[in-house]
């Protein structure tokens, strides 16, 4: 079973709410509430990570009551962490953790401390106005994506368990006045901590300096261990560092065509962590203007080509909230900077692999193919993950037949029949040019390189949607078969085609397979 971190973990360390129910109210001096998760009446599990399962030293028969939240072992003291942030561009004031309540920290068997927590395990005093569950379809699409996401390689809150409450939720999917009873779910979430920058923003707006220092000590302490908090410059190396993980996260959003979709402060790690799984999405057809969100649609604030810039905003509000812990807003600010440098470098470094470009290729040769493709690409509906993947295949020699230098990338192309005048004599004519850019190279190493770097599978929306419609009629063979698929992304499976197919036209409308609402 788990091994508890009591002393020096988050809830011990720092101020708890002195009240103890679960009733909501504004939750002042204090950095977390304690609050039991409420049972469920017939949980099982529907899901689970093995390899989550071993770092945290559990299994599923042991863990079911303690997942479900219907058994609270001795030692464990549950808590829901009190955060605000920005939605939206606009500050909402207190948040909080309204659903996910965490159970404990615990020592993993590789040494590192984990936080565990369950999200849908009812009402906290954070709850606002709902209802502290979770609804199956977004609780498995959380659990599959997140550990899909470490097996791509980026950065991310892991999943241990995706596991059925048998109690309804009632939810109004398209927000149109019409409420239903869903499934319920739970999915246990594991994170080195799960701290926002929502949690610093809170303390600093309500002017609580005493806590924001209080929280800023605990966190640099416990995870940064090579910072001392006291020294003179230790906010500016934690938030230069802060700066560095996020660009190198939204570098890798930007090389898998992932899309967020509600990047409020609330749901930005100061970890540098992918968290909070909501109505998220992937580029399929190339669109930098492209949202998952139908919540977003208005504004597309937090489309596909915009996140690296709000990444930035969002870190500009972090900054913000920090200036009361430094006497010169000035190196705040300096390192802010230090944002665009690295997804600037990572970004090239990373776009450079994807086009197999040799490891030393000055940034000017990454632009010189990145930028007319990215120009090109969205002139008619291509499927990011596919074109990339294909190009390690389409041949190099300077007289290959034009069909065949198409041949590898036109399976990316929704209507092969676009592919014609201008655009196909510019599709080929850039695909010439990357040619002569990658043909000097060993051919075989190169594509090894280019396939390790351009996944042939990802937790594509309409998959994600065929597993859910499975397992609410209680088939759970789709959702373990794209588990096992996604957990090797860049290797061709047996079998498994139809997991690394364009998206088919049926899904192309069809609720939760292109773009979802926020509801879960
Ligand atoms: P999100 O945009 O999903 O990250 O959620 C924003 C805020 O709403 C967070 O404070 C959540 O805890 C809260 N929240 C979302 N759904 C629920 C729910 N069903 N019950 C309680 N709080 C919720
Ligand atoms: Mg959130």
């Amino acid at each position: 079973m788990f091994d508890l971190i009591g002393e020096g973990s988050f809830a011990e360390s720092l101020p708890a709410d002195p009240a103890r129910a679960a009733g909501v109210r504004q939750v002042q001096g204090a950095t977390h509430s304690w609050v039991a998760p409420t049972p469920v009446s017939s949980p099982r599990v529907l899901a689970w990570s093995d390899a989550m399962g071993e770092v945290l030293g559990i299994n599923s028969d042991q863990a079911l009551p303690l997942l479900a939240g219907n058994a609270v072992p001795d030692g464990f003291k549950p808590y829901a962490t009190c955060y605000g942030g920005h939605q939206f561009g606009n500050w909402a004031g207190q948040l909080g953790d309204g659903r996910a309540i965490n159970l404990a920290e615990v020592r993993g068997t590789d040494g590192q401390r984990y936080e565990v927590q369950l999200k849908g395990a009812g009402p906290t005093p954070y709850s606002r106005t709902a209802d502290g569950r979770a609804v199956l379809r977004s609780s498995l699409r959380e659990f599959l994506c997140s550990e899909a996401m470490h097996a791509l390689g980026v950065p991310t809150t892991r999943a241990l368990s995706l596991v059925a409450t048998g109690d309804t939720v009632v939810r109004d999917m398209f927000y149109d006045g019409n409420p239903a009873p869903e499934p319920g779910a739970i999915v246990c979430r594991v994170a080195p901590s799960f701290i926002r920058f929502g949690n610093f923003e809170l303390p600093a707006v309500r002017g609580d300096h005493a806590l924001l220092r209080q929280l800023f000590d605990y966190t640099v302490n416990t995870h940064w261990p090579d910072i001392d908090p006291q020294a003179p410059d230790a906010v500016e190396r934690w938030f230069t560092d802060i700066c560095r993980r996020t660009a190198t996260l939204l570098a890798h959003w930007m090389r898998v065509g992932f899309v967020h979709g509600v990047m409020n402060t609330d749901n930005m790690s100061v970890h540098g962590l992918t968290i909070d799984y909501g109505p998220y999405g992937w580029l399929e057809p190339f669109d930098p203007s492209w949202t998952p969100n139908t919540t977003d649609l208005p504004g597309r604030r937090y489309c596909y080509g915009n996140q690296p810039a709000i990444a930035q905003w969002n870190l500009s509000r972090l900054g913000s909230a920090l200036t009361p812990l430094v006497d010169d807003v000035q190196v705040l600010q300096d390192a802010l900077a230090v944002f665009a440098n690295q997804y600037t470098g990572d970004t090239q470094r990373q776009f450079g692999q994807k086009l197999g470009l040799p490891e030393d290729a000055p940034p000017d040769a990454v632009d010189a193919l990145l930028k007319p493709l990215f120009d090109l690409l969205p002139r008619t509906e291509v499927d990011m993950t596919l074109f990339f993947r294909g190009l390690a295949d389409v041949p190099t020699a300077q007289d290959a037949a034009e069909d065949a230098l198409l041949a590898p990338v036109l399976p990316a192309y929704y209507d092969a029949g676009m592919l014609r005048d201008d655009l196909r004599a510019d599709t080929t004519a850039w695909l010439r040019q990357w040619a002569r850019a990658v043909h000097e190279q060993d051919a075989e190493t190169r594509k090894h390189a280019m396939n390790a770097a351009n996944p042939l599978y990802v937790p594509r929306n309409w998959l994600a949607q065929q597993a859910i419609d499975a397992a609410e009629q209680g088939n759970l063979d789709p959702l373990h078969r794209l588990q096992r698929v996604l957990a090797q992304p860049y290797t061709p499976q047996d079998g498994a085609d139809d997991l690394a197919a364009r998206r088919p036209e049926w899904a192309r409308n069809k609720p939760g397979c292109s773009a979802l609402s926020c509801s879960s």
